[in-house]
This record gives structure tokens, sequence and C-alpha cells, in this order.
């Protein structure tokens, strides 16, 4: 069912920035009005009154329910589904840099927007060489683009789905399925959220931030902190500093580079104990801190998933610096 949280507007998406014009949308309220009651509210007359008007108001409650429900039937179609992948048709490719591009899925209707649950991710599915299916969770950042499924997808060497994926052409398929949930959020479930993000780990964090950030009642502070190899490997920056620029009071970022350019000036090196108690909320319950990077990352800083996917235990230098399970989350 599509949300209906009045939000203010987003920042424009990657897609937006590499030269789409497609409009960002604003998701409408639903406005409640109440009646007030009249000093004469026992007198007989005016309880008959109160009934027919009760009985007019369950009429349309019932009518306004059965439009809500039509209306809800009615939106339009993604075309996604949690439970089977379903070929998604590439509309568009656009150049990011180096080594990343941005695939542009068109949606069933090209007037749905993805909204999709925060946080929440799809898999994307193709037959290899050998005949096995090759299947892995990628992260869309076109949350409320009309019509489209973007997946900014970096390309590895040895990469299967990323090689896969760079191969297409607009006109070919990719097998989609989704969205499938992580960790809900929920604005002001946290005091503030700490979150350590290296390479294309930023998708899933930019998708809470986006949401915290654009839901007025939201009061949650977030501390990003973005690894790269190098300046140059920064995905999504553009929409990350202007996120930044429009609440400073609320989202601060810190960009970590490991092979510095020699106009860098920003901190250098891996991930470290010394840079996460300078830029990450303290171990508390108020706060959680989320994870997400490539397998070496995480293993330096959280410790890795289980083997069945589970969170598995706080490793790393998290838990060296005293956080406990319930103020880790590992994408
Ligand atoms: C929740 C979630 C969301 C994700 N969202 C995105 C996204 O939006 N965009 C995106 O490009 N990727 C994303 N990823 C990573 C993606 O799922 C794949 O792991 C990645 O594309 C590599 O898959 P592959 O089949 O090409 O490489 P594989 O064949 O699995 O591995 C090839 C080589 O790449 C290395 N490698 C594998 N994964 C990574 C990694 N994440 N970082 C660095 N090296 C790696 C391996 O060690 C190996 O050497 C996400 C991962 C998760 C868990």
């Amino acid at each position: 069912m599509r949300r209906t949280v009045a939000r203010m507007a987003p920042i424009r998406s990657a897609s937006t920035l590499a030269a789409s014009s497609m409009p960002g949308s604003v998701t409408p309220s639903v406005a409640s009005s109440s009646s007030s009651s009249s000093s004469s509210f026992n007198k007989p007359r005016n309880n008959r009154f109160i009934l027919a008007a009760a009985v007019i108001g369950a009429g349309a409650l019932g009518a306004w329910s059965a439009l809500r429900e039509s209306a809800d039937a009615a939106a339009p179609e993604t075309g996604l589904n949690p439970k089977e992948f379903r070929p998604f048709t590439l509309a568009k490719r656009l150049h990011y840099n180096h080594n990343t591009d941005l695939f542009m899925f068109e949606l069933a209707d090209p007037s749905a927007t993805l909204d999709l649950p925060v946080s929440s991710f799809v898999l994307t599915k193709f037959k290899g060489a050998d005949g096995k299916d090759v299947i892995k969770p990628y992260t869309p950042i076109s949350q409320h683009e009309r019509g489209m499924l973007s997946l900014l997808v970096k390309k590895y060497p040895e990469g299967k789905m990323s090689q896969h994926i760079h191969s297409l052409k607009p006109g070919d398929k990719l097998e989609i399925k989704g969205p499938l949930p992580k960790l809900q959020y929920k604005a002001n479930m946290k005091r503030e959220i700490g979150m350590v993000a290296g390479g294309t780990g930023i998708t899933p964090m930019l998708q809470v931030i986006e949401e915290a950030l654009t839901d007025p009642t939201d009061r949650t502070t977030i501390k990003l902190l973005f690894a790269n190899t190098s300046s140059r490997d920064i995905l999504l920056k553009e929409r990350i500093d202007a996120l930044a620029l429009r609440n400073p009071d609320r989202l601060k970022v810190t960009y970590l580079i490991d092979k510095p350019e020699r106009d860098w000036n920003g901190p250098v090196g891996f991930v470290s104990k010394e840079l996460l108690k300078k830029t990450m909320p303290p171990p508390c319950p108020v706060s959680l801190v989320y994870v997400c990077g490539p397998p070496p990352m995480m293993n330096l800083v959280s410790g890795p998933k289980a083997k069945d996917y589970s969170q598995g235990e706080v490793g790393g230098l998290l838990k060296e610096l005293g956080y406990e399970q319930e103020s880790v989350f590992k994408f």
C-alpha cells in the first residue's frame, strides 16, 4: 500500500543530476477534521440528530474506506513483486564515473513511483554461463521518480552480476524481485544514527537519509562516515552534499579516502577506532550505527554477517569501542 505521510520535496535524484529531467514527487497528506460538540448534547431531539449524523457519518466512512481501497487498488503498478522475479526493460543507462553506471528500468506503469518501504532492496537474477542462477541485492535510488527503477551499479573486474548488468543495452531485460524489507526505519526511532558506508554501501544508507530528512516530523540526527578508495570513487556525492547543505543540523558527513589525490584535505586511510570515535554517536541505547560496504570493510568495522545472512555478533572496531548488538545494524 502506498504511504500517505506528508513529505518535503526530496533532493533531485542521481538520474536527475546525471541529466534526466524527471520530476521528484511529494506524496499528498490526508487531512483530518474534527467536529465540536454542542452544549445541548443530552437533549433527545439532538440525540436523534446525532444518531442520524452518525449513520450518515458511518456511511460516509464506509464510502471513504471503499474509495481509499479502490484508490489503492488502482494505484499505478510498479510491476515489482516480492515473491517472484519479473523482467524489467532497461530504458536508459547513464555514465556515472570510471566504473559505475546508472541503469534506469521501466516500471510497468509509467506514472508509478517506487515508494519502497525504508529500508528495502531488490534482488536481480540472471543465468550464468554454467547454467546456475546468479542472484544479487541492489538498492534502487529512484524512490520518487515516475516510471523508473534506477540502480547505480559498480562494475567489479570479476563480478558476475555487475559485469552482466554492465553488458545490458537499452531494450534488454533484467529479472528483478522485490521489494524485500530490511530493518524498518521509523521517524524518531533513535535520537542519533551513525552510518559507516564503503563504496556502493552508500545506496541503502541514502534511502534512510532521504526518508529521515524529508519527513518534517523526524528529528533524528545522522552522522555518515563514507569510505572510498579515491575521491573519484565517491558515489552520489552531489546528492549527499545537497542534503547536508539543506539540513546542517541533522546530517553530518565525513568522507574518508584511502588513496588521496594531492588536493584532498579530508581524512586519509581506512576506518579506524579514532575516526569512529570522532564521527559516530557513542554507544548508547538511543543511537544506532548502520554498516554497509565490501566484505573487508564489514570485517574491520562490525564483523561480518552470519552465514545465514542474519546479523551475527557485533565484532571489529565497533565491538572494541563498546557497541552492543542492539546498537549496530549490518546491511
Ligand atoms: C543490501 C545491499 C545493497 C546493495 N546495493 C548495491 C547497489 O545499489 N549498487 C551496487 O553496485 N552494489 C550494491 N550491493 C552489492 C551487490 O549486491 C554485489 O555484491 C556487487 O554488485 C558485486 O556482485 P558481483 O556479482 O558483480 O560480484 P561477485 O561475483 O560476487 O564478486 C566479484 C569480486 O568482487 C568482490 N566484491 C563482491 N562484492 C563486493 C562489494 N560489495 N564491494 C567490493 N567488492 C566486492 C568480490 O570479493 C570478488 O573479488 C549491495 C549489497 C547489499 C548487501
